[in-house]
């Protein structure tokens, strides 16, 4: 069947070592993934979750009890007094967008202490001009670099001694560079330190794939507010869109006035059918980062073992569900993601080639075999066409399927 699938012998039998090597890694993503079914069920629980739930609303979309329930279903499940979620949110790029309109206003200074935020961001902050931009309605940015991996605290203290920032954001996954992930240890310090010095700042951390990572969230450690996509981590592969911010209620209220209109904030937004797949996607949620989490896991040690550069190594504490494979040669990098492709259960007779997304600054391949278009909890693999030749792959809705397109991708790697 293996070579039937294109997968060589030899692939076959280094993945039954692989899988040896990984079973212990298998065993702590086994604890978390139960842990985090515990909260889902309670918050299930503690809110009734019944039929009635799974109603739909149209037009303007008042009284829609689904849509309130599972607002408060995801504020219990995170740990905050309040959330915003969402199919009128596009993506999780225009969540953050969202949040940052709501909270900032002209002068304000918005301040990344995770160096450059997302490419996605760079024309909403002003980075790259835009009419539009933050930047364009006088609020200003500053950055500050990690510094090895880590936060740069002793600059950040000073720099909010200052008490003129308003909002801070931290991004707790890689975006499209080679940097670790942000730990929840390194945010724990992070927010100890910015608390100890200025408790008006407000502290954002892009949670976008660090959902249900680990057993608890940023929020828990002290953020004020979180934002991430349904498309990822916690729409279970299930949600067919949108988006999600959860924290303090006044700000989860900013939100909702910025994302419909002032005045109307979170009365209104038909949920048009999708209240259970909402609700069925957050059940599945815990499971399915797990075996996102184990494909990443041996997809990591599998392509240590053929000879690249993987990060995080297959035995390291992770914050996130992405998984980079550096391959220092642009043929193999589209070859690798190609294989994804080929491996997946969409699609999976179309070739991707690197092409202009909006919103990217290279040249950008994606593959993506997916059910949900651009869903990236479904295992997908992308990269920027620059060096070095990096791939960032997440995803995966079962381990097996996951396992199944990691050997078919490495497979390709031999053509
Ligand atoms: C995915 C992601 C986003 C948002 O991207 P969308 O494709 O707009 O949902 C933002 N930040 C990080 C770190 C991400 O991984």
């Amino acid at each position: 069947m293996y070579q039937e699938f294109g997968i060589e012998k030899k692939l076959e039998d280094l993945a039954v070592q692989v899988e040896k090597e990984i079973a212990e890694e298998f065993e702590k993503i086994n604890q978390i993934c139960e842990y985090n079914s515990l909260k889902v069920l309670k918050a299930f629980q503690k809110y009734h979750i019944s039929d009635m739930h799974f109603n739909s609303t149209t037009g303007y979309g008042y009284s829609d009890i689904g849509r309130d329930t599972i607002e408060k279903v995801y504020a219990e499940v995170l740990g905050t007094q309040d959330s915003l979620v969402r199919s009128q949110f596009i993506s999780g790029t225009h969540a953050l967008t969202v949040a940052l309109f709501a909270f900032l206003r002209p002068n304000d200074i918005f301040l990344s202490i995770t160096g450059k935020p997302y490419d996605t961001l760079d024309e909403v902050i002003g980075i790259v001009d835009n009419p539009s931009s933050l930047k364009a309605y006088q609020i200003q940015y500053e950055q500050i670099d990690l510094v090895e991996n880590d936060f740069d605290y002793e600059a950040i203290q000073r720099r909010v001694e200052k008490k003129d920032i308003k909002l801070i954001e931290i991004q707790r996954s890689r975006g499209y560079s080679t940097r670790d992930s942000i730990s929840l240890d390194k945010m724990k310090k992070v927010i100890e330190i910015i608390r100890r010095v200025n408790q008006e700042v407000i502290i954002m951390v892009d949670n976008c794939y660090g959902e249900m990572v680990d057993i608890i969230e940023p929020t828990d450690l002290g953020a004020d507010v979180i934002v991430g996509s349904l498309i990822k981590n916690l729409g279970g592969g299930i949600a067919p869109n949108g988006a999600y911010i959860a924290g303090k209620e006044e700000l989860v209220e900013l939100a909702a006035q910025r994302l419909t209109a002032p005045g109307l904030g979170k009365e209104v937004g038909p949920t048009l059918g999708i209240n259970k797949q909402i609700l069925q996607g957050l059940f599945f949620a815990p499971s399915v980062v797990a075996s996102s989490l184990k494909t990443a896991v041996f997809a990591s040690r599998l392509l240590e073992k053929l000879g690249y550069e993987t990060n995080p190594k297959y035995n390291e504490k992770r914050s996130d569900i992405v998984q980079t494979i550096t391959f220092r040669d642009e043929k193999k990098l589209i070859q690798f993601c190609q294989g994804i492709q080929m491996g997946s259960p969409i699609d999976s007779h179309v070739i991707p080639e690197p092409w202009d997304m909006p919103g990217y600054t290279d040249k950008v391949i994606m593959a993506a075999g997916a059910f949900t278009q651009g869903s990236s909890i479904e295992l997908s693999c992308d990269a920027p066409i620059r060096k070095p030749y990096t791939a960032f792959l997440q995803g995966g809705l079962t381990y097996e399927y996951g396992k199944l397109a990691v050997l078919k991708a490495a497979s390709n790697l031999q053509n």
